[in-house]
Protein backbone atom coordinates (compact mmCIF):
# COMPACT_ATOMS: atom_id res chain seq x y z
CA UNK A 1 0.00 0.00 0.00
CA UNK A 2 0.97 3.77 -0.92
CA UNK A 3 2.18 6.11 1.43
CA UNK A 4 0.30 9.41 0.07
CA UNK A 5 1.05 12.65 1.44
CA UNK A 6 -2.12 14.88 3.00
CA UNK A 7 -2.11 18.45 4.77
CA UNK A 8 1.64 17.90 6.29
CA UNK A 9 1.20 14.15 7.00
CA UNK A 10 2.34 11.11 5.33
CA UNK A 11 -0.50 8.15 5.80
CA UNK A 12 -1.43 5.08 4.17
CA UNK A 13 -3.45 5.80 1.07
CA UNK A 14 -6.79 4.08 2.52
CA UNK A 15 -6.38 6.61 6.17
CA UNK A 16 -5.95 10.13 3.73
CA UNK A 17 -9.15 11.76 3.93
CA UNK A 18 -10.23 14.88 2.31
CA UNK A 19 -13.76 16.89 3.54
CA UNK A 20 -16.96 16.34 2.05
CA UNK A 21 -17.33 20.55 2.09
CA UNK A 22 -13.69 20.93 -0.04
CA UNK A 23 -14.22 23.23 -2.25
CA UNK A 24 -11.91 20.97 -4.55
CA UNK A 25 -14.56 18.40 -4.42
CA UNK A 26 -17.57 20.68 -4.79
CA UNK A 27 -16.59 23.11 -7.76
CA UNK A 28 -12.72 21.92 -8.77
CA UNK A 29 -11.84 25.15 -7.36
CA UNK A 30 -8.40 23.28 -7.33
CA UNK A 31 -5.33 22.87 -8.89
CA UNK A 32 -2.75 20.32 -9.43
CA UNK A 33 1.12 19.29 -11.07
CA UNK A 34 2.63 16.43 -12.40
CA UNK A 35 5.90 15.72 -12.15
CA UNK A 36 8.31 13.27 -13.70
CA UNK A 37 10.63 10.95 -11.77
CA UNK A 38 13.05 9.13 -13.34
CA UNK A 39 15.90 7.25 -11.33
CA UNK A 40 14.08 8.30 -8.25
CA UNK A 41 14.92 12.44 -9.39
CA UNK A 42 12.53 14.78 -10.16
CA UNK A 43 12.19 16.22 -13.55
CA UNK A 44 12.08 20.03 -13.79
CA UNK A 45 10.74 20.55 -10.16
CA UNK A 46 11.41 24.13 -10.63
CA UNK A 47 9.28 25.35 -13.70
CA UNK A 48 6.52 22.65 -12.20
CA UNK A 49 6.65 24.84 -9.07
CA UNK A 50 6.53 28.01 -11.14
CA UNK A 51 3.29 27.41 -13.10
CA UNK A 52 1.63 26.39 -9.88
CA UNK A 53 2.09 29.76 -8.10
CA UNK A 54 1.25 31.06 -11.31
CA UNK A 55 -2.46 29.21 -11.29
CA UNK A 56 -2.75 30.17 -7.73
CA UNK A 57 -2.31 33.48 -8.54
CA UNK A 58 -4.84 33.14 -11.38
CA UNK A 59 -7.22 31.73 -8.88
CA UNK A 60 -6.38 34.73 -6.71
CA UNK A 61 -5.62 31.70 -3.50
CA UNK A 62 -4.52 33.85 -1.29
CA UNK A 63 -0.98 32.57 -0.57
CA UNK A 64 1.37 30.83 -2.20
CA UNK A 65 3.31 27.78 -1.17
CA UNK A 66 6.83 27.23 -0.19
CA UNK A 67 8.82 25.10 -2.64
CA UNK A 68 11.06 23.88 -0.35
CA UNK A 69 8.63 22.49 1.85
CA UNK A 70 6.92 20.69 -1.09
CA UNK A 71 10.53 19.79 -2.66
CA UNK A 72 10.63 17.65 0.68
CA UNK A 73 7.87 16.05 0.89
CA UNK A 74 8.00 14.89 -2.97
CA UNK A 75 11.64 13.91 -2.20
CA UNK A 76 9.75 11.85 1.14
CA UNK A 77 7.53 10.21 -0.91
CA UNK A 78 9.78 8.60 -3.36
CA UNK A 79 11.71 7.56 -0.55
CA UNK A 80 8.91 6.15 1.12
CA UNK A 81 7.32 4.46 -2.20
CA UNK A 82 10.59 3.30 -3.55
CA UNK A 83 9.77 5.29 -6.54
CA UNK A 84 12.37 4.55 -9.22
CA UNK A 85 10.61 5.97 -12.68
CA UNK A 86 6.96 7.69 -12.94
CA UNK A 87 5.27 10.27 -10.85
CA UNK A 88 4.19 12.32 -8.22
CA UNK A 89 0.92 14.18 -8.39
CA UNK A 90 0.29 16.97 -6.04
CA UNK A 91 -3.08 18.79 -5.31
CA UNK A 92 -3.99 22.01 -4.47
CA UNK A 93 -7.53 23.03 -3.18
CA UNK A 94 -8.29 26.01 -1.67
CA UNK A 95 -9.50 24.50 1.16
CA UNK A 96 -12.93 23.87 2.89
CA UNK A 97 -15.80 26.48 3.58
CA UNK A 98 -19.80 26.31 3.52
CA UNK A 99 -21.04 25.53 0.07
CA UNK A 100 -21.13 29.18 -1.59
CA UNK A 101 -20.39 29.79 -5.23
CA UNK A 102 -18.78 33.38 -3.77
CA UNK A 103 -15.18 32.27 -2.86
CA UNK A 104 -14.41 32.74 0.68
CA UNK A 105 -12.97 36.01 1.40
CA UNK A 106 -11.00 35.36 4.61
CA UNK A 107 -7.65 33.16 4.35
CA UNK A 108 -8.94 28.93 4.43
CA UNK A 109 -5.95 26.94 4.60
CA UNK A 110 -5.46 25.38 1.55
CA UNK A 111 -5.96 21.24 1.17
CA UNK A 112 -2.40 20.13 -0.37
CA UNK A 113 -2.25 16.24 -0.99
CA UNK A 114 0.18 14.09 -3.30
CA UNK A 115 0.70 10.83 -3.88
CA UNK A 116 3.23 8.55 -6.53
CA UNK A 117 2.43 6.46 -9.14
CA UNK A 118 4.62 4.53 -10.86
CA UNK A 119 4.69 4.51 -14.93
CA UNK A 120 7.65 2.97 -17.43
CA UNK A 121 8.03 6.30 -18.82
CA UNK A 122 11.74 6.00 -21.06
CA UNK A 123 10.97 2.31 -22.35
CA UNK A 124 6.96 3.00 -23.01
CA UNK A 125 5.13 1.38 -26.47
CA UNK A 126 3.83 4.62 -27.58
CA UNK A 127 7.65 5.69 -27.42
CA UNK A 128 8.66 2.99 -29.75
CA UNK A 129 5.93 2.53 -31.73
CA UNK A 130 4.06 5.90 -31.91
CA UNK A 131 0.49 6.71 -31.22
CA UNK A 132 -2.80 7.36 -33.25
CA UNK A 133 -4.35 10.32 -32.41
CA UNK A 134 -8.22 11.33 -33.07
CA UNK A 135 -9.46 14.99 -33.33
CA UNK A 136 -12.66 15.87 -31.92
CA UNK A 137 -14.34 19.53 -31.42
CA UNK A 138 -12.61 20.87 -27.87
CA UNK A 139 -15.44 22.10 -25.64
CA UNK A 140 -13.23 22.98 -22.56
CA UNK A 141 -13.84 26.79 -20.91
CA UNK A 142 -11.47 29.20 -22.46
CA UNK A 143 -8.94 29.40 -19.08
CA UNK A 144 -6.79 26.02 -20.16
CA UNK A 145 -3.68 27.90 -19.45
CA UNK A 146 -4.59 27.26 -15.86
CA UNK A 147 -3.36 23.97 -14.41
CA UNK A 148 -7.24 22.85 -12.63
CA UNK A 149 -8.34 19.58 -11.88
CA UNK A 150 -11.24 20.45 -13.98
CA UNK A 151 -10.81 17.76 -16.60
CA UNK A 152 -14.23 16.24 -17.33
CA UNK A 153 -14.23 17.47 -20.72
CA UNK A 154 -10.47 16.23 -21.61
CA UNK A 155 -11.67 12.48 -19.32
CA UNK A 156 -14.60 12.29 -21.66
CA UNK A 157 -12.20 13.36 -25.34
CA UNK A 158 -9.60 10.66 -23.43
CA UNK A 159 -12.44 7.74 -23.14
CA UNK A 160 -13.97 8.72 -26.61
CA UNK A 161 -10.33 8.55 -28.45
CA UNK A 162 -9.88 5.07 -26.63
CA UNK A 163 -13.18 3.69 -27.19
CA UNK A 164 -12.82 4.15 -31.26
CA UNK A 165 -9.25 2.25 -31.28
CA UNK A 166 -6.85 5.61 -30.75
CA UNK A 167 -4.70 6.47 -28.01
CA UNK A 168 -5.50 10.27 -27.65
CA UNK A 169 -7.69 12.84 -28.37
CA UNK A 170 -6.44 16.10 -29.98
CA UNK A 171 -8.64 18.64 -29.76
CA UNK A 172 -9.67 21.43 -31.98
CA UNK A 173 -11.21 24.65 -31.73
CA UNK A 174 -11.99 27.27 -34.43
CA UNK A 175 -10.34 25.20 -37.34
CA UNK A 176 -7.39 24.67 -35.10
CA UNK A 177 -5.48 22.22 -32.89
CA UNK A 178 -5.07 23.35 -29.56
CA UNK A 179 -3.88 20.44 -27.44
CA UNK A 180 -4.22 17.09 -26.33
CA UNK A 181 -6.73 15.47 -23.98
CA UNK A 182 -3.68 16.22 -21.30
CA UNK A 183 -0.41 16.52 -23.78
CA UNK A 184 0.72 20.03 -26.14
CA UNK A 185 0.33 18.63 -29.76
CA UNK A 186 3.35 19.67 -32.26
CA UNK A 187 3.83 18.61 -35.93
CA UNK A 188 6.84 18.93 -38.36
CA UNK A 189 6.98 20.32 -41.59
CA UNK A 190 10.85 20.01 -43.44
CA UNK A 191 12.40 20.76 -41.04
CA UNK A 192 10.38 23.23 -39.22
CA UNK A 193 9.07 22.21 -35.42
CA UNK A 194 5.61 23.75 -34.83
CA UNK A 195 3.30 24.25 -32.30
CA UNK A 196 0.46 26.59 -31.49
CA UNK A 197 1.32 29.36 -29.26
CA UNK A 198 0.71 29.87 -25.93
CA UNK A 199 -2.42 31.73 -25.00
CA UNK A 200 -5.57 30.84 -22.64
CA UNK A 201 -6.87 28.04 -24.74
CA UNK A 202 -3.45 25.91 -23.86
CA UNK A 203 -1.82 24.78 -21.06
CA UNK A 204 1.78 26.11 -21.47
CA UNK A 205 3.99 22.86 -20.87
CA UNK A 206 6.45 22.35 -18.68
CA UNK A 207 7.63 20.15 -21.11
CA UNK A 208 6.81 21.76 -24.00
CA UNK A 209 9.28 24.77 -23.23
CA UNK A 210 11.86 22.58 -22.34
CA UNK A 211 11.44 21.24 -25.95
CA UNK A 212 11.92 24.64 -27.40
CA UNK A 213 15.76 24.32 -26.02
CA UNK A 214 16.56 20.78 -26.89
CA UNK A 215 15.16 22.05 -30.72
CA UNK A 216 17.87 24.71 -30.37
CA UNK A 217 20.35 23.12 -28.83
CA UNK A 218 20.28 20.28 -31.95
CA UNK A 219 20.05 23.08 -34.61
CA UNK A 220 15.97 22.79 -35.25
CA UNK A 221 13.26 25.49 -35.90
CA UNK A 222 10.77 25.64 -33.97
CA UNK A 223 7.68 28.13 -35.15
CA UNK A 224 4.76 28.82 -33.01
CA UNK A 225 1.33 29.01 -35.06
CA UNK A 226 -1.69 28.43 -35.82
CA UNK A 227 -1.98 24.38 -37.07
CA UNK A 228 -5.21 23.26 -38.66
CA UNK A 229 -6.26 20.07 -39.25
CA UNK A 230 -5.09 20.11 -42.67
CA UNK A 231 -1.45 20.94 -41.90
CA UNK A 232 -1.45 18.45 -39.21
CA UNK A 233 -2.76 15.66 -41.48
CA UNK A 234 0.07 16.63 -44.44
CA UNK A 235 2.58 16.84 -41.75
CA UNK A 236 6.08 14.99 -42.15
CA UNK A 237 5.46 14.04 -38.23
CA UNK A 238 3.99 15.04 -35.32
CA UNK A 239 4.40 14.58 -31.45
CA UNK A 240 2.80 14.79 -28.43
CA UNK A 241 4.86 16.37 -24.95
CA UNK A 242 3.81 16.39 -21.63
CA UNK A 243 5.70 15.37 -18.37
CA UNK A 244 4.62 11.49 -18.11
CA UNK A 245 4.88 11.15 -21.86
CA UNK A 246 8.18 12.94 -22.69
CA UNK A 247 7.56 13.17 -26.52
CA UNK A 248 5.99 10.43 -28.16
CA UNK A 249 5.70 10.38 -32.05
CA UNK A 250 1.99 10.53 -33.55
CA UNK A 251 1.93 8.23 -36.41
CA UNK A 252 -1.65 8.50 -37.06
CA UNK A 253 -4.68 11.51 -37.05
CA UNK A 254 -7.84 9.76 -37.75
CA UNK A 255 -7.47 7.81 -40.46
CA UNK A 256 -4.40 9.59 -42.04
CA UNK A 257 -0.92 8.00 -41.36
CA UNK A 258 1.73 10.49 -40.75
CA UNK A 259 5.16 9.79 -42.67
CA UNK A 260 6.00 6.25 -43.38
CA UNK A 261 3.54 5.61 -39.86
CA UNK A 262 6.73 4.95 -37.41
CA UNK A 263 8.05 7.50 -35.34
CA UNK A 264 10.13 10.32 -37.17
CA UNK A 265 13.82 10.83 -37.43
CA UNK A 266 13.68 14.56 -35.94
CA UNK A 267 11.12 13.56 -33.28
CA UNK A 268 13.44 10.89 -32.63
CA UNK A 269 16.23 13.05 -32.02
CA UNK A 270 14.57 15.60 -29.76
CA UNK A 271 13.22 12.57 -27.72
CA UNK A 272 16.71 11.62 -26.91
CA UNK A 273 18.20 14.84 -26.32
CA UNK A 274 15.14 15.61 -23.80
CA UNK A 275 15.93 12.32 -21.91
CA UNK A 276 19.79 12.97 -22.13
CA UNK A 277 19.16 16.82 -20.99
CA UNK A 278 15.69 16.11 -18.16
CA UNK A 279 18.12 13.15 -16.63
CA UNK A 280 21.26 15.69 -15.97
CA UNK A 281 19.44 18.32 -14.72
CA UNK A 282 16.71 16.33 -12.07
CA UNK A 283 17.20 17.05 -8.65
N1 LIG B 1 -1.88 20.32 -21.99
C1 LIG B 1 -2.73 19.74 -21.13
C2 LIG B 1 -4.20 19.97 -21.29
C3 LIG B 1 -2.25 18.93 -20.09
O1 LIG B 1 -3.11 18.36 -19.23
C4 LIG B 1 -0.87 18.69 -19.99
C5 LIG B 1 -0.30 17.79 -18.94
N2 LIG B 1 -0.76 18.03 -17.68
C6 LIG B 1 -0.01 19.32 -20.91
C7 LIG B 1 -0.55 20.13 -21.89
C8 LIG B 1 1.47 19.12 -20.85
O2 LIG B 1 2.03 19.82 -19.79
P1 LIG B 1 3.37 19.32 -19.08
O3 LIG B 1 4.40 19.20 -20.16
O4 LIG B 1 3.68 20.40 -18.13
O5 LIG B 1 3.05 18.02 -18.45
Amino acid sequence: MRQVYINGEFKKEDDAKVSVFDRGLLFSDSLYEVTSVINGKLIDFNNHMKRLDRSMTELKFKKLLNHKDILAFHRKLIELNNLEEGMIYLQVTRGVADRSFDMPKNEIQPTVLAFTQEKKIIESEGAKNGIKVMTLDDMRWKRCDIKTTQLLYASMAKTEATLKGFDDAWMIRQGYITEGSSSNAWIIKGKIIMTRHADNLILSGITREAIFKCAKDLGYEVVTKNISLQDAQSAHEAFITSATAFIMPVVKINSNQIGDGKPGKFTTALRSEYIKQAIATAI
